[in-house]
């Protein structure tokens, strides 16, 4: 009976394993996983992850099969591949896919008209709002994982994403402290029946297993579909897995039914779910490398412009009946883009983030908290002297039912250097000034008309009082309301590297 099972099991591995090491090697493009190809992310120096491909199918295997057959497996996986990479330097063959500039531009151009096809078919769309929902997903997707809980999300996951998470024993694998960076959508197509959106997602977390706790840096690739002709949702839906029928907080059954309205949700159906997970990069977390200098990239890069930016000019202008678009943004640039990047790299550089908690969205605050937790634990940190804003440009702006925002890119220059807390230097310089551009977004609730000149950077938008009591969640402790949402005010959303930037 026994024999039998483990008979039944070894094939089951052996089978598993010839059909994953002929996609693995065969197909390569399927093991980086990019359906839209040609796009790079920028690996950190302080790896000991292991080859990219490689590194996230182990991970997606640990997840994803009961141990009994995902160890044996990535054994098996980890000897083909050191002997095919062994190979492979022995007949010295590279393959170089880092995309070109052109190459990324028309990317560009055809992600930004695919965005305004989709636009027009769901007026209700909002980038902001659907970026919450990727958030939201990607939170709750890793931190039910393994727990009771995970059947709240079965509405917003495919069928196969749901039965290979729900197969993994109750507790056994946990992830926890999770850390989203940025999240760039990277295609936008259709199908017969779905719409479909790929994001690209920069998180951390710790993942516990066996009594083991690991810190992950990934970028992991989602695909969200949902059925052509559904409109968007509202912030409140948006914002959180919330029943697309009813709105109640998410509390379903193993078969996708409301406990509140008992609704049957079908995943698709109203709201949209996600079909696919790819991890493209995987390392093991470092602070080694807090402190380590390259030379700049980017700087000199023609800044990219949204194709149709006069058309949300020309909507911002008449939503806000303003007399003269160029007055308008000297004030934008000088009370808002300027007055934050000030204000914001004084609170970076003085380790006082705290201090900037009003001016920023949820998601770009605990990014950084989390970089700046660990310059703390390691005792350095990295300061921003004698900055001084050379240009600011516009490159794209958005209006749509929810939210309005501004992109801009600021170049800059400033002594950058990092320093123990005891004051010795540890990169960077104290005397020549690094010249530097950035791409920040801001954003506003549609609606708000306060005047930029009006608005005070040390002051709760809402009360006027002190914005000193924002606590971690940016609610005001003198008016009780939240403030990073831009309901009152512009607050910053993204801030992105030249280099990197790519609409
Ligand atoms: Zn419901
Ligand atoms: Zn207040």
């Amino acid at each position: 009976m026994n024999y039998s099972k483990n008979n039944k099991l070894i094939i089951k591995t052996i089978l598993l394993s010839t059909i994953l090491l002929l996609i693995f090697f065969l197909i390569p493009e399927l093991a980086a996983a990019r359906p839209g190809g040609g796009h790079s992310y920028s690996g950190g120096s302080n790896g000991g992850g292991g080859g990219d491909g490689i590194a996230g199918l182990v991970i997606y295997l640990l997840l994803s099969l009961p141990p009994e057959i995902s160890i044996p497996l990535i054994i098996i996986i980890i000897v083909f591949y050191y002997l095919s990479k062994r190979k492979k330097s022995q007949s010295n063959v590279s393959v170089a896919s880092v995309p070109t500039r052109q190459n990324r531009s028309n990317e560009f151009y055809e992600l930004q008209s695919k965005i305004e096809q989709l636009k027009a078919a769901d007026p209700n769309f909002s980038k902001m709002l659907f970026l919450d929902f990727v958030t939201s997903a990607y939170y709750k997707y890793y931190s039910l994982f393994s727990k009771k809980e995970f059947t709240n999300l079965r509405p917003f996951l495919s069928q196969h994403i749901y039965d290979n998470a729900a197969r993994i024993a109750p507790n056994s694998r946990t992830i926890s402290e999770i850390v989203i960076g940025n999240i760039n959508i990277v295609a936008v197509f259709e199908s017969s029946a779905y719409m479909a959106i790929t994001v690209d997602i920069d998180a951390n977390y710790t993942l516990s297993m066996g009594g083991r706790n690991t810190r992950y840096v990934l970028t992991e690739r989602w695909l969200f579909n949902r059925k052509k002709g559904v409109l968007s949702q509202g912030p409140e839906k948006m914002r959180d897995l919330k029943c697309p029928n009813c709105g109640a907080a998410s509390n379903f059954s193993d078969a996708g039914q409301c406990d509140y309205c008992d609704t049957f949700i079908v995943s698709g159906e109203m709201q949209w779910f996600v079909n696919q997970i790819n991890i493209l990069h995987q390392e093991t977390f470092s602070t080694k490398g807090l402190g380590h200098y390259e030379q700049e990239v980017g700087t000199d890069y023609p800044t990219i412009v949204q194709p149709s930016i006069n058309n949300y000019i020309s909507r911002f202008v008449s939503n806000h009946q303003l007399g003269d678009w160029n007055s308008y943004w000297a004030s934008f640039t000088d009370n808002i883009a300027s007055a934050y990047f000030l204000e914001i790299y004084k609170a970076w550089s003085d380790l006082k983030w705290e201090r900037v908690r009003h001016l920023i969205s949820d998601r770009l605050y605990d990014s950084y908290n989390f970089w700046i937790a660990a310059y703390k634990q390691e005792g350095k940190r990295n300061k921003l002297e004698n900055i001084n804003i050379q240009r600011i440009d516009m490159a794209a702006v958005d209006v749509d039912l929810y939210y309005e925002s501004f992109t801009v890119r600021i170049f800059a220059s400033c002594l950058d250097y990092t320093e123990t807390t005891t004051g010795n230097l540890v990169g960077g310089s104290k005397k020549n000034p690094r010249v530097f551009s950035e791409y920040w977004t801001f954003i506003r609730r549609t609606g708000v008309e306060k005047k930029e000149e009006e608005f005070s950077m040390h002051n709760c938008p809402n009360c006027g009082a002190p914005a000193d009591k924002m606590g971690q969640a940016a609610v005001c402790e003198y008016c009780d309301t939240k403030i990073s949402n831009g309901d009152f005010s512009w607050v910053l959303t993204r801030i992105v590297q030249d280099e990197e930037y790519t609409g």
